[in-house]
């Protein structure tokens, strides 16, 4: 018999490591009697996250600007039993937020997690950026959630709750052409870590999530308009896919819950490798090869 090789060639690429876990694994029920509020729930990352949370036993408020996009996530607690608010809010008004939240303790009887998600982004090189965009950006991404927390904590800090933002990689890497997004993002994870720290004696976690591109109709329409460029962000994520929204929702649910209990002042990366540094070469040696299907 002859003896194990002991340097064996790398098993071959196994797509059930990373393609999408089909299954959602948080267990049921762990949101039950909770109010979640989250920012921009009725699109994209947002309405995945509400939608989890209610099917989980949460009660949701969903707010933004429109309410014609809650209309999504009013029929899906319909049909699967949970509560929505609807609520007209721009985070940039911190009237506005101070009057949504009080609604959705009137409504609900209380308040639970938070989710700031609300976000708007757009490419363009720093110098061809005017500085009322650079505003428009960082008013909605970065002072909305000041916005957001400052009103909720002030609720919160009588029964504590969870807090979770959503940043992006690019925080932490920078990124030519959405130097708007990318200082807010920093913004949002430097709040992370200090409002973690301040409030985590009031029972208050806060923690945030940074995914990289996954599919939603605002960063397609936005980010990737053509077929072209979404092939070029694409060629950028070493593990050859966009993220679905369910799957960071997933996420986003498990630092909101109780099962995180003592995690505050993280910020966890989704990405599928898209910030981590250009190879020189691939794993077999010889050439870049940037990423690999998971057909
Ligand atoms: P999306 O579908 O475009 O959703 C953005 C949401 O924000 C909308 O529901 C919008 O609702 C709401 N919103 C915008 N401005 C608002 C304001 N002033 N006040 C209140 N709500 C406002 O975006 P997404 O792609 O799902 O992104 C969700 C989050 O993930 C964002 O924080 C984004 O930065 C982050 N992210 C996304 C990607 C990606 O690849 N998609 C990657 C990294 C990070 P209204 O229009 O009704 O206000």
């Amino acid at each position: 018999m002859s003896a194990p090789d002991p340097d064996p060639d790398p098993a071959p690429y196994a797509a059930p490591y990373t393609a999408p876990y089909p299954a959602p694994w948080l267990p049921a029920g762990c949101f039950a009697g909770q109010t979640a509020f989250v920012t921009g729930g009725g699109t994209g990352l947002g309405l995945a996250v509400a939608t989890r949370l209610g099917e989980l036993g949460a009660s949701v408020a969903c707010a933004s600007r429109s309410v014609e996009h809650h209309e999504e996530l009013i029929a899906r607690g319909e049909a699967r039993g949970f509560g929505v608010q609807s609520i007209a809010m721009d985070v940039r008004d911190a009237g506005s937020v101070k009057d949504a939240v009080r609604a959705t303790v009137e409504r609900f009887g209380g308040l639970d997690v938070i989710i700031n998600n609300a976000a708007g982004n757009f490419v363009r090189p720093s110098l061809s950026l005017a500085p009322k965009g650079f505003a428009a950006v960082t008013d909605i991404a970065l002072n909305g959630v000041f916005n957001v927390s400052r009103a909720a904590g002030r609720v919160l800090r009588k029964t504590g709750g969870a807090i979770v933002n959503i940043s992006a990689p690019y925080a932490a890497t920078g990124k030519p052409g959405v130097v708007h997004s990318a200082a807010a993002k920093a913004g949002v994870e430097s709040m992370t870590r200090t409002l973690a720290a301040e409030w985590a004696s009031l029972g208050i976690r806060v923690n945030a999530v940074s995914p990289g591109p996954f599919e939603s109709r605002g960063a397609a329409d936005r980010l990737w308009p053509s077929e072209e460029l979404e092939r070029a962000v694409l060629s950028q994520i070493p593990l050859g896919r966009f993220g679905s929204a369910e799957e960071v929702a997933e996420l986003v649910g498990f630092l909101a819950s109780p099962l995180a209990a003592w995690i505050t002042g993280a910020v966890w990366t989704m990405d599928g490798g898209w910030s981590l540094p250009t190879p020189l070469v691939d794993a077999d040696g010889d050439k870049v090869r940037r990423r690999r299907s998971v057909d």
